[in-house]
């Protein structure tokens, strides 16, 4: 090419590059608004969007169409409690406290988040964010553990697991009778508003419309100034309820109108933010707890390809469909990067231009390159606790597996591998191909990281063991 033509494309594109780059920058956009929809229990191969063959969800579709869609996105635990504790204070679960021999908090705990975390909200509220949590919360139900004491300005939602509190009544037979007859009753847990009890049982035909409801009117309320909404749907965890609307609609059964009823969820949030001309400047991310429950069997999800579910440390217990969307921000496509709920944390920050903790070890890193198309993803590894213990760690594409275990079997299910079980999780994302053999040097690689990441380990009292004396 001449110089000339060089000099002339230069010339002519190089404005044109800059205006391109500096609509995708999230400098030039003041403050955006942040909204985290978290589901509960939904499995890897449970969206359209992610091929599930009989589940409709058209509007999380048209999200992933626009936005982009994460292949290798994962969840700090694979059951509720400990997996939220990692995403609201973007830390590894063994550092905050919430895991332990008991895997989640129950009606009985008296141990919740401790003041001395921060969250995600008090993180934003330092930067003049509204915020509002909406459903699940599940880090402690006592009032000092409450959303409302932890950066949260208001709480509308079931404070823990929507199967807890069960009331074994006479005509109490099982989960599955109990969802047949759409009977929430044997289920006695609270919804709360802000710190008290509103309704209880709650009624959890309703529950996913409710949630919706609160969402829409927040975001309503706040168009004005910078808000974080976390929506944290108690579904589709069992027992699974539908409002009238979505029952016996889809394919796929029960399970089916659930999700389905998520999706129409998304899509009145979504078509929000459109009506009140604030798409362009609030990035939604999707996504949830952690895999499916697959003793339930049709009622329980799917991790599609991926192996085993919620429990385990499998790729079907902690990898997530996930989708990031914000309309003229984000370019639209699949990311393959991995990326973790601990990563919203830095990313919230990064956007909101909020103070982020550096007195303490932060698990999360900065998802702009990915999000951006500014560079490669800042995410090399992920360590795979269960309880208090590291079952597994991924390094780039390779997997080791140091300890396996299936969902809820007990010890006698339990295997220590020496040497660790390897998988590449590009070639094998089902895990069945044990390569550790051909590379010893890609496990002694793992085992620096393990070394390095357990030398600045201090692991504090366990709060989900803290229970009532019986
Ligand atoms: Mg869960």
């Amino acid at each position: 090419m001449s110089f000339k033509i060089n000099l002339f494309l230069s010339v002519i594109l190089l404005p044109v590059l800059l205006v391109n780059s500096c609509k995708n920058s999230p400098e030039s956009s003041t403050q955006p608004n942040i909204v985290i929809i978290f589901c509960d229990d939904l499995g890897y191969g449970d969206l359209g969007t992610f091929g599930h063959p009989t589940i409709r969800t058209p509007n999380l579709d048209q999200m992933a169409e626009e936005g982009q869609k994460w292949t290798n996105f994962y969840v700090g635990a694979s059951v509720c409690t400990p997996s939220r504790a990692a995403l609201i204070t973007g830390r590894l679960p063994i550092r905050n406290g919430m895991c332990g021999n008991r895997r989640v908090l129950f009606p009985n705990s008296i141990g919740g988040l401790q003041k001395s975390e921060i969250t995600i909200a008090e993180a934003l509220k330092t930067s003049g964010y509204a915020t509002a949590c909406v459903g699940k919360w599940h880090l402690g139900h006592l009032p000092e553990y409450l959303p409302t004491n932890h950066g949260f300005d208001s709480y509308f939602g079931i404070p823990y697991s929507n199967d807890m509190d069960l009331e074994r009544t006479e005509d109490w037979v099982n989960h599955d009778h109990a969802m047949k007859e759409r009977k929430y009753q044997f289920y006695n847990v609270p919804l709360m508003r802000d710190r008290e009890i509103i309704e209880r049982p709650a009624v959890q035909t309703t529950i996913t419309k409710r949630y919706t409801e609160e969402s829409v009117k927040f975001i309503r309320e706040n168009k004005e100034n910078p808000f974080f909404l976390y929506l944290a749907h108690n579904l589709p965890h069992i027992p699974l309820y539908t409002s009238e609307a979505f029952q016996d609609t889809s394919l796929r059964g029960l399970y089916g109108d659930v999700i389905e009823e998520i999706d129409w969820s998304v899509g009145q949030v979504l078509e929000t933010l459109r009506n009140e001309g604030l798409a362009e400047n609030t990035m939604v991310v999707f996504t949830s707890d952690n895999g499916p429950w697959l003793v339930f069997d049709q009622h329980g999800g799917s991790a599609g390809l991926l192996r085993e579910g919620k429990g385990t440390t499998w790729e079907g217990g902690m990898r997530e469909p996930t989708i990031f969307w914000w309309p003229g921000m984000i370019n639209p496509g699949v990311v393959a990067d991995m990326g973790s709920t601990m990563d919203l944390f830095p990313t919230a920050c990064k956007l909101a231009g909020a103070d982020f903790p550096a007195d303490r070890i932060m698990d999360g890193v900065d998802l702009s390159p990915s999000l951006f198309n500014e560079g490669e993803g800042l995410r090399k590894t992920m360590f795979y606790y269960r309880r208090t213990e590291l079952y597994a760690v991924r390094k780039d594409m390779y997997k080791a597996h140091f300890i396996t275990e299936s969902a809820y079997a007990g010890d006698d299910n339990l295997m220590h591998h020496n040497p660790p079980l390897l998988f590449h999780l590009g070639h094998d994302p089902s895990e069945k191909y044990n390569i550790a053999e051909d590379h010893p040097e890609i496990i002694a690689d793992i085992m620096l990281e393990v070394e390095r990441h357990q030398s600045e380990l201090v692991i504090p009292e366990s709060q989900l063991d803290r229970k009532k004396s019986e």
